[in-house]
């Protein structure tokens, strides 16, 4: 069955209407396929147990790409660990069900509290990145009584070839150890008190789809991990990350299968633990915002559609420039197409979603789905211009329910004081 789909000339999620979503939850509201959420899991883990049936893998959901604790359990239930890069993360983990084992520690700042409740728990590793933290990591260890579980992250010094605002694996960019200094430091923490070298990790950037900067940041950790080796370092994982692309317009999503291949030739035969942190190619495709138009307004210069979701509800237009495609919820019979800039009532230029979306006229309170919006939508909403946190909708078959309520004005004020 296709997730989204048209039925009697009304867009459906699964087996609901759209139009029912609205009635009931009112918009705009993130709408999310509980089966799309499943089937893209499923696909990374069934192309990895068909091509390397006797790895050891941890498939770590970088929990940043889409947050809500609901999101969390399903895939929790599933088998996934998760990647997370803060206390906050590591908090709505631990109470979506998540076990500390399969918790692994990103990002490049982390606070001493965060380190020290990574340590307490004894999570799966702390993915470290600069020596600076290596030595802080130490020392709080040294204070608990206890030992640190980390992975370096390495900056493999790899071009992703993908938008600039999130290659994460090239010499400049901010993330990492560089890969030359890396037998160093691996030195020098194996010799430190409070450090248990347990792996490396890698990231080298999103939405790649293509397996060649894949194979040569593999080529370059499997290198790594065998001259440390030779060094008497055993790793025990070797995590290399998320990144996997999905389809927007019509770019490829990457091909799990060609990637669990070049994972069994590389990664496979150092027999590790494997870890995979994918975001964006869990949630990405598995969510939409539901919109309404407000006004369908022209000018002499263009054709605007002002809809009531806006660039603090789903930024990744407004900051990457990330093109979303914008399906009307019903079928227009009308067959003449107009050009329009599609944009949201945010006090600001560049709240735009579309710059030339072709479609027939519609009319004042027409809804419209903003597709691929699972991913770095809701996790990345803020209440800019005074606008509530949109409520969250789970669809699963004929059901659905909500997975977060529509901030109320009341809670957006609770923190304030006057
Ligand atoms: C953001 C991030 C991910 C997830 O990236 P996707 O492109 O969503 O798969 C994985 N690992 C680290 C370290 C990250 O920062």
């Amino acid at each position: 069955m296709q997730i989204y789909n048209y039925k009697e000339d009304i867009l459906h999620i699964e087996e609901v209407a759209l139009t029912k979503i609205a009635l009931q939850y009112g918009t705009p509201v993130y709408c999310y396929s509980k089966k799309a959420f499943k089937d893209s899991y499923k696909t990374i883990e069934n192309s990895l147990k068909k091509h390397i049936p006797e790895a050891d893998i941890l498939i770590a959901y970088a929990v940043k790409a889409s947050s809500n604790i609901a999101i969390i359990k399903l895939l929790s239930d599933m088998g996934a660990g998760a990647d997370i890069v803060s206390e906050g993360e590591l908090f709505r983990t631990e109470k979506a069900g998540i076990q500390s084992k399969n918790i692994v520690f990103s990002g490049v700042g982390k606070t001493d509290i965060e380190i020290k409740k990574a340590i307490e728990k004894e999570i799966c590793q702390i993915n470290i990145e600069s020596k600076e933290e290596l030595a802080n990591i130490a020392k709080i260890a040294q204070n608990l009584g206890k030992e640190a579980k980390i992975a370096l992250r390495v900056n493999p010094d790899i071009d992703a070839n993908t938008h600039d605002k999130i290659a994460t694996g090239r010499k400049g960019d901010k993330f990492g150890i560089d890969i030359d200094e890396a037998i160093a430091i691996y030195k020098q923490a194996n010799s430190m008190s409070g450090i248990k070298i347990v792996g490396v990790a890698i990231h080298i950037g999103s939405q790649i789809a293509k397996i060649e900067p894949f194979r040569r940041a593999f080529i370059k950790i499997a290198d790594l991990v065998h001259r440390l080796k030779e060094e008497g370092i055993k790793l025990k994982n070797i995590d290399i990350g998320g990144g996997f692309g999905i389809t927007y317009s019509s770019e490829k999503a990457i091909d799990f299968d060609e990637l669990a291949i070049v994972i069994k030739e590389l990664i496979a035969p150092l027999s590790c633990k494997i870890i995979l942190e994918p975001g964006r190619f869990i949630a990405g495709n598995s969510g939409i915002v539901l919109t309404k138009l407000l006004y369908a307004k022209h000018t002499k210069h263009k054709n605007f559609l002002i809809i009531d979701a806006a660039m603090n509800d789903l930024a990744r237009p407004s900051i990457y420039g990330a093109y979303h495609p914008i399906l009307p919820v019903k079928k227009a019979s009308d067959l003449q197409l107009k050009t329009y800039e599609i944009v949201g009532p945010v006090c600001e230029t560049g709240d735009i979603f579309a710059r030339n979306e072709q479609m027939p006229a519609p009319k004042h309170g027409d809804l419209f789905a903003i597709m691929v919006s699972g991913a770095y939508g809701a996790s990345m909403a803020s209440n800019y211009n005074s606008r509530p946190f949109l409520p969250e909708v789970m669809v699963d078959g004929k059901e659905h329910f909500l997975i977060r309520k529509r901030q109320s004005f009341f809670d957006m004020l609770a923190q304030e004081e006057f």
